[in-house]
């Protein structure tokens, strides 16, 4: 992402951040999977990036972490905590918000 504008990747990182806590609430993510996952979202976005992101809401308390064996590998698996979990409902609020306010409205036709 580092051939975005400042401000673009910036809020880009945090919808990185949105796209993590929402996957890690559904299912244990790891790295490479979650780097995949947003790849097809669009975020070209490296391992030197991502993992530091999941190492810091790990220390903040909203995501946990445990080695496991995963594809005949060890893989570090990270799952949302209650604290991420609620974190993310609070998110989702103000995302409801946010879309209803910015995103055009569906044409009116009753579909
Ligand atoms: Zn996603």
């Amino acid at each position: 992402m580092s051939d975005r504008p400042p401000l673009l990747r910036d809020i880009e990182l945090a919808f990185v951040r949105i796209h993590i806590l929402h996957h890690a609430a559904e299912h244990p993510i790891y790295g490479l999977w979650m780097r995949d996952e947003l790849a097809e979202h669009g975020y070209d976005i490296s391992v030197g990036t991502l993992y530091p992101i999941l190492h810091q809401l790990e220390d903040d308390g909203y995501l946990v972490s445990r080695e496991q064996l995963g594809g005949g590998r060890r893989r570090r698996y990270y799952e949302a905590t209650d604290a991420g979990q609620r974190l993310l409902g609070r998110i989702q609020v103000r995302l409801r918000e946010l879309t209803t306010e910015t995103l055009p409205q569906p044409s009116g036709d009753g579909a």
